[in-house]
């Protein structure tokens, strides 16, 4: 079985819809054909310095929610990624295996410092790139599915072990990335030409997996749409309106063609009604689900101790080889 690894952060309390479409759905899927490894990325959280009370509510609440979306303690490994230490080892190694200016190339690190000013950004938020390449090479992994703001450190990512591997011998596998074409970049809804995210969505802008109903429809009601009334896929001219088609055909299983000939002459209003109906449907189980772990936190601290002995078992093999390749002297 191919090996896929992938993780979120837990920087906020509730997931979004493009989190949903473009990573969690493909993880619960792929439990089926593949070996899981998911894991809440809370390293990676602190980037943005939470308060510790916060980030631990939000590591919780993220775990609750990816088992209440489908994942299965019994055929993936989901677990904290600050309970192996080895992730935060293996990155200081790779991190010396990177060139400034290969870090200094990374978008996602311009677009979340932009609202710092660059020389106070912090210089975690710098390496990042780097920790997660260590998260995905520590397990072997073959597959990592994300959306498409993540392609650019899967390359990173790719090319840091294959570097480690000729400078120090055959050591990692080299990940590809898995992304799904009409989800990877599930748009803003007032902001349609940027991605819906959990730190820089407006309110307004962010479909959340635990929302009430009620908010999930006025939001889908009130989102921007274009020009004219036609409900037609047009990336250029119609961002809004090809965001929401995209959104109802994956969620429906209905082709964008399809749904262009029912809405044909009808205008927006109907369209979007529809759209908020298949999104509630679709995030009410999740949410009822998640409120029922999260009243048992002891089972769900439980769960992820699970996942972090199996999750460590590995890393600790990779780490094991690393230090070794590297030179480093054993500890008798
Ligand atoms: P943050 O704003 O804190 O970075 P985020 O919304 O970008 O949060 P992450 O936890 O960074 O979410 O990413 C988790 C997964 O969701 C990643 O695989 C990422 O590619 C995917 N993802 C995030 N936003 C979208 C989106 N708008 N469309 C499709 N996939 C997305
Ligand atoms: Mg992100």
């Amino acid at each position: 079985r191919p090996r896929v690894l992938s993780g979120i952060q837990p920087t906020a309390d509730s997931f979004h819809l493009g989190n949903f479409l473009g990573a969690v759905r493909q993880w619960v899927e792929m439990q089926e054909t593949h070996e899981n490894f998911i894991f809440i990325a809370d390293l990676h959280a602190i980037t943005v310095h939470p308060a510790p009370a916060e980030l631990r509510r939000r590591t919780r609440v993220s775990a609750a929610q990816l088992f209440a979306a489908g994942i299965d303690p019994e055929r993936s490994t989901l677990f904290v990624q600050s309970h192996i230490r080895e992730h935060s080892e293996l990155a200081w190694i790779l991190i010396c295996q990177t060139g400034m200016g290969e870090a200094a190339r990374m978008t996602q690190f311009k677009d979340k410092s932009a609202k710092y000013g660059e020389s106070s950004a912090g210089v975690g938020l710098f390496t990042y790139p780097i920790l997660q390449a260590a998260d995905i090479l520590i397990y072997q992994a073959d597959q990592v599915p994300v959306g498409a703001d993540q392609k650019q450190h899967i390359e990173l990512t790719r090319d840091l072990a294959q570097r480690f591997n000729s400078r120090y011998g055959e050591t990692f596998t080299v990940p590809a990335p898995y992304i799904l074409k009409e989800v990877e970049r599930i748009a803003d809804l007032q902001d349609p030409l940027a991605k819906m995210s959990k730190s820089s969505s407006s309110p307004q802008g962010i479909l959340d997996v635990l929302e009430e109903p009620g908010p999930l429809r006025k939001k889908i009601m009130r989102a921007v749409t274009d020009t004219g009334s036609e409900v037609v896929a047009d990336e250029e001219n119609k961002p809004g309106v090809t965001n929401l088609l995209r959104i109802q055909s994956v969620l429906t299983g209905t082709s964008i063609a399809d749904l262009e000939k029912r809405y044909a002459g009808q205008g927006y209003g109907t369209f979007k009604k529809d759209v908020a109906e298949v999104v509630v449907d679709a995030f009410a189980p999740i949410r009822e689900r998640t409120e029922k772990l999260l009243a048992d936190e002891a089972e769900l601290d439980r769960l992820l101790a699970v996942g972090a002995r199996r999750a460590s078992a590995i890393a600790r093999q990779t780490m094991e080889a690393v230090r070794e390749r590297v030179g480093f002297l054993p500890q008798l």
